[in-house]
């Protein structure tokens, strides 16, 4: 079930769960590398995207990607305070909020925007999943008023991640993650279990100083999709797995939009270390975005917004790592070893990687489980 940890380890055990906790935080670690790229070209003579964005904070901007919608893209090379993309919707009636994002600041910079064009009332502010870069800045529409939407699973998952982390001994969490480095095999492993413990503190801190809002209008998944009318602009909410388990995706098909959350990203290899991510699952999803309009525009989770061509990345990413994987399965390379043993080609040199134990050694381990692997 778990995908990070040494296979020997019970699931629920302090140190299994700790090492797979502490996976998150190297994201923050890596994402200050990552200046965000420009505009596809496609994208850049589309007319519904503004050219320019209509607010700047450098950690974030927001730009018009349709008739009352809005994307908000971050990037880490100037700061921390958003940490993933979010957007939000204008109608006649109503607005909604899209991500919680990582922090009160970066929820607070999407409100204020929001804001600059509308004092109508907000529906409430959507979480696309419970990871902590999506959902700690929560507490800033929940000071505000504004109700908070998410996968019903949501709440829970912040709390059983994040919540046991608050007043935990520091020493006690790092220990498991300095010893599986100091334990690993190959350099490479070493290389990979290193850069998860230089990054580990980040999570920790940002769990430490969060006061954690839990979603206070969870939707039932097995009642999704649902339409949201916001008064001459209709979005569905529809559910669909791979990342974490209580993925949401924000749809305007009318205008051929779409808010992915983690689902997609643009040009950086799958997060899949959720314990709940599904590889298979996950390429159905990506499957059903290839099936929109030709001319959708995708707001991903991280990285630029783009068009079918970064979900056509996306699927050849997976492709790629479980065609070397399933070669390292066929000749007898066990799992451990195999999830550190994946060569980036020189075709995907460009293409970043969040963290090694993160992304791409999770998986080939969930690869190997599906493919019958003890
Ligand atoms: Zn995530």
């Amino acid at each position: 079930m778990n995908p990070t940890s040494s296979a020997t380890t019970p699931l629920y055990s302090r140190r299994n769960f700790l090492g797979r906790t502490s996976q998150w935080s190297a994201m923050m670690a890596a994402y200050q590398f990552l200046p965000l790229p420009k505009l596809a070209e496609s994208l850049a003579g589309d007319a519904r995207v503004s050219q320019t964005p209509i607010a700047d904070k450098g950690f974030a901007s927001v730009r018009k990607v349709g008739d009352g919608l809005y994307a908000t893209i971050s990037d880490t090379s100037k700061g921390f305070q958003t940490l993933c993309n979010g957007g939000f919707l204008v109608g006649k009636d109503a607005a909604l909020l899209i991500e919680g994002f990582v922090s009160a600041t970066g929820a607070g910079f999407q409100y204020d925007t929001l804001r600059t064009l509308s004092k109508g009332p907000i529906m409430g502010a959507l979480d696309t999943h419970y990871h902590y870069d999506h959902t700690m800045g929560n507490a800033f529409y929940g000071a505000n008023g504004i109700s908070l939407w998410a996968h019903a699973g949501v709440g829970k998952r912040i709390l059983e991640s994040y919540g046991v982390m608050q007043g935990a001994d520091k020493a006690a969490f790092f220990a498991p993650l300095e010893a599986r480095a100091k334990n690993a095999k190959t350099e490479a492993a070493r290389k990979h279990a290193t850069e998860l413990v230089g990054a580990v503190g980040n999570i920790f801190n940002v769990a430490n100083s969060t006061i954690l809002a839990l979603p206070n209008r969870p939707l039932d998944p097995a009642k999704l999709p649902i339409k949201l009318d916001l008064g001459g602009l209709t979005a569905v909410v529809e559910t669909h797995p791979g990342h974490s388990g209580t993925d949401l995706i924000v749809r305007v098909p009318e205008q051929n939009v779409v808010y992915t959350g983690d689902l997609l990203f643009n040009n950086l290899y799958p997060v899949a270390f959720d314990e709940q991510a599904t590889v298979s699952g996950w390429r159905s999803t990506l499957k059903t975005f290839l099936s929109y309009d030709k001319d959708t525009i995708f707001v991903p989770g991280h990285g630029q917004i783009g068009g079918r061509e970064a979900v056509q990345l996306f699927v050849d990413l997976f492709d790629d790592v479980a065609g070397q994987a399933e070669k390292m399965y066929k000749s007898g390379v066990p799992a451990e070893d195999a999830a550190d043993q994946y060569v980036v080609p020189d075709k995907f040199k460009g293409v970043s990687i969040f963290a090694w134990n993160l992304s791409i050694g999770p998986t080939i381990t969930k690869l190997y489980k599906e493919w019958g692997a003890k």
